[in-house]
């Protein structure tokens, strides 16, 4: 399941105007955060606030609609093949070593790697969570960026499921419940391209993954307290099996701690950073990171330059989804990393923040901006948001004594 969070959303619709209305066309699911999407907090479902809207459909789909736009470019020749490293010439780097599709080469079209250099005055590194970046930079000897693992251990599944557009009154929906021993479990389901198609996700942490069967995902669905996941369970038809997906760590390669570094060469998307994929963030970020390369290179930076600026702008990026990300992993107990400094008190803020997001509709608002990466985390911490939630929060627990 891939989510298209609003922050998202609207810098690739910057970058490539319709993009959204034409994945809409396509036969993906657009639903408004004010009516179809619907969060549940422990089975509770949470007020609903209008403004962002989420656009839902499977990763092929997305990324097929995205190519195409991308080769649709007039400056752009797609080249298939795998890279293998990089060419340096004197203090940049001046291409890629590279060598022909094999398998992996684009059914869209686009000519092979047959040469084994590609030269390039800019090589950005996309290559995903698993780049070599950093061996192809110390086989030029150059420093490696240091590369920080945050091991999370999710176990995830999905399963693509057949049932009527209506069903269940909602587009998407998300449910987190809390473990007696503090873990989290999440679930999503969304109407996605194709007809009566719908995906679902669930997952869970360390021993609590969830299993590989259809009837296991089911039985997932049916301990979900939130009502969209049962009615899934019961007149959803499987499509096929789930697909498993085990996501070890969250990682992130600080290149701006190096002190250096080679002109040509930056790094956008998961091979700069890579996050838990329940907080659905990864395609923002990368486009946000797409919008920082752009806003660097309209400077007309000096080719013989590292990249630094760029770097700077991006990490602001990385910098607030680390933090999203790393502020709920660190509460779960089975995650060992150490807690920075301040963790109890922000952690706390953060509990408060999200069950005053059940009932109070400007907390939950906030809440959805930084999720949906339109305003920073630390927008969270203003002392008036905090006063409310908490205000919010007490008025709960009177209507419920
Ligand atoms: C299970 C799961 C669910 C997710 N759900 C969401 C979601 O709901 N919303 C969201 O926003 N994000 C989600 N994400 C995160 C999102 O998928 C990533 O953040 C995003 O794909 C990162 O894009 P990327 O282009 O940087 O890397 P990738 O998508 O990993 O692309 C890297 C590409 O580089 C190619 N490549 C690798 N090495 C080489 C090489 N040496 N030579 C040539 N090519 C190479 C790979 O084949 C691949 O095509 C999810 C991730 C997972 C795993």
């Amino acid at each position: 399941m891939h989510a298209l969070l609003d922050g998202g959303r609207r810098q690739i619709d910057h970058l490539f105007p319709g993009f959204a209305a034409e994945l809409v066309a396509g036969g993906a699911a657009r639903a408004d955060t004010g009516e179809g999407v619907h969060g549940f907090l422990e089975g509770r479902c949470k007020v609903l606030v209008d403004g962002m809207e989420v656009i839902s459909a499977t990763r092929p789909f997305l990324e097929a609609h995205l190519r195409r736009r991308v080769w649709a470019l007039g400056n752009v020749r797609p080249v298939s093949g795998g890279a293998h490293g990089l060419v340096f010439t004197g203090d940049r780097v001046s291409g890629v070593r590279c060598s022909g599709p094999g398998e992996s080469r684009d059914p869209a079209g686009g000519s092979s790697c047959d040469e084994d250099v590609l030269a390039a005055d800019l090589v950005v590194d996309a290559t995903g969570r698993g780049s070599r970046i950093g061996a192809w930079l110390s086989e030029g000897g150059w420093p490696e960026p240091g590369l920080r693992r945050m091991s999370v251990d999710l176990g995830y599944a999905t399963a693509l499921f057949r049932r009527p557009p209506e069903a269940s009154g909602v587009t998407v929906a998300q449910s987190l419940t809390t473990l007696p021993d503090g873990r989290i479990r999440l679930s999503t389901l969304g109407r996605v391209e194709g007809e009566d198609r719908w995906i679902a996700l669930v997952a869970g942490y360390a021993d609590d993954r969830p299993g590989r069967t259809s009837a296991e995902f089911k039985l997932r669905c049916q301990q979900d307290p939130a009502a969209p996941f049962h009615e899934l369970a019961e007149d959803g038809e499987p499509i096929g099996e789930p697909f498993l997906y085990r996501h070890p760590d969250n990682r992130r390669r600080d290149f701006h701690r190096l002190d250096r570094f080679p002109a040509g060469l930056v790094a956008v998307g998961d091979a700069l950073a890579s996050f838990n994929p329940v907080y659905g963030q990864g395609m923002s970020s990368a486009a946000m990171h797409a919008a920082c390369l752009a806003a660097h290179l309209a400077t007309r930076p000096s080719p013989h330059e590292p990249a630094w600026p760029y770097f700077r702008r991006a990490r602001a990026v990385v910098d607030d989804a680390w933090q999203t990300s790393a502020l709920n992993d660190l509460k779960m107990p089975h995650v060992m990393e150490p807690r920075p400094r301040g963790f109890a008190v922000a952690s706390r803020i953060s509990d408060v923040i999200l069950r005053a997001s059940v009932t109070d509709p400007v907390t939950n608002l906030r809440l959805m901006e930084v999720t949906h990466m339109l305003a920073p985390a630390s927008t969270l911490l203003r002392p008036g948001t905090v006063l409310r939630a908490a205000w919010a929060v007490r008025g709960q627990g009177a209507v419920r004594s």
